[in-house]
């Protein structure tokens, strides 16, 4: 693939390599001071290149569904380069989020995770739905091939999870217990089927389905926080959540913080990386600011992630 690339990239490539040294050092340091063996994050983004570059274009276009902000993206390497940037960060496992926005693409990129989890052994196995004709199929075989955690894009995907034809996939997943990344808030834009109602009717019908709300359900951020409370396996990701960059526009509500607190077992570090418009050192002092205690950020950033996937 690289055959034509010019002679200078090496050279390029190691100079974009080092740039992250000093920030690796400061994460290192953020979870060497709380006694951790490293990182584990749940929610960043591997997925076939063409697919990646499409995204990334989509930010720099500042489309509707970034809520038209400008989002440079802060990691914009090539995959190897990518994981060796979270491997520098001592982030011990990570995941492969990604997601059709159309029937007949979740399987190819299932089949394509499977593969990046082959030869990414500190990444989740991964693998995504979409509701049509099959989707319990493919999730059932998904599963058996290894898959470890699921993500589904409520908003890219523009369809209500509530939908007859996800409710076997839905009820597969539950019964096995595998947990599913679901982008299913409003923020930073809502889509048609974003926001709690339609994942209270899911759970509703499958109250054990393990729902991890990605950004924290930004910027109905009570509501499921509600849910969570409501529903034991729920559990919420702090993905883009107490940032700068979030908190301009969809801050979390002072008042909550306590809720925040008494669900800190079911909180996960996320990141988003590498399609954050700042530092990813930034996140982790976004949640050390919340001032909820070593224990709470030793449980979000490792030990809750650790139980849920059963690494040591
Ligand atoms: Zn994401």
């Amino acid at each position: 693939m690289n055959d034509h690339r010019p002679a200078s990239a090496d050279l390029d490539e190691a100079t974009s390599a080092s740039r992250f040294d000093e920030e690796a050092a400061e994460v290192r340091r953020f979870w060497g001071r709380l006694g951790l063996p490293g990182l584990i994050d749940v929610h960043t983004h591997f997925m076939p290149e063409r697919v990646l570059n499409k995204v990334w274009e989509y930010f720099d276009a500042q489309g509707p569904l970034t809520g038209g902000l400008a989002w440079p993206i802060s990691y914009r390497q090539r995959e190897a380069e990518r994981a060796a940037v979270l491997r520098r960060f001592g982030v011990r496992a990570f995941t492969a989020m990604l997601y059709p926005h159309k029937p007949d693409m979740a399987r190819w990129l299932n089949s394509w995770a499977a593969d990046f989890a082959r030869r990414t052994p500190d990444c989740l196995h991964t693998a995504t739905l979409f509701p049509e004709p099959g989707v319990d199929t493919y999730v059932r075989e998904a599963i058996e091939a290894g898959a470890r955690v699921f993500k589904a894009h409520v908003q890219v995907g523009a369809y209500d999870p509530a939908d007859e034809l996800l409710r076997p996939a839905w009820g597969v997943l539950a019964e096995a217990q595998v947990p599913v990344v679901i982008h299913c808030g409003s923020g930073p834009a809502p889509g048609k089927h974003t926001g709690p109602e339609p994942i209270a009717r899911v759970l509703a019908r499958h109250p054990r389905l393990r729902l991890i709300v990605a950004h924290l359900g930004m910027p109905e951020y009570e509501d499921f926080l509600g849910l969570a409370e409501r529903y034991p396996e729920i559990r919420l990701d702090t993905t883009m959540a107490f940032t700068d960059f979030t908190e301009a526009l969809m801050p979390f509500p002072g008042r909550a913080l306590p809720r925040l607190a008494d669900l800190g077992d079911r909180v996960l570090l996320g990141s988003d990386f590498p399609n954050i418009p700042y530092p990813y050192l930034h996140q982790l002092h976004a949640l050390e600011r919340l001032d909820l205690g070593a224990e709470w950020l030793r449980a979000v950033c490792h030990h809750n992630a650790a139980k849920l996937f059963g690494l040591g």
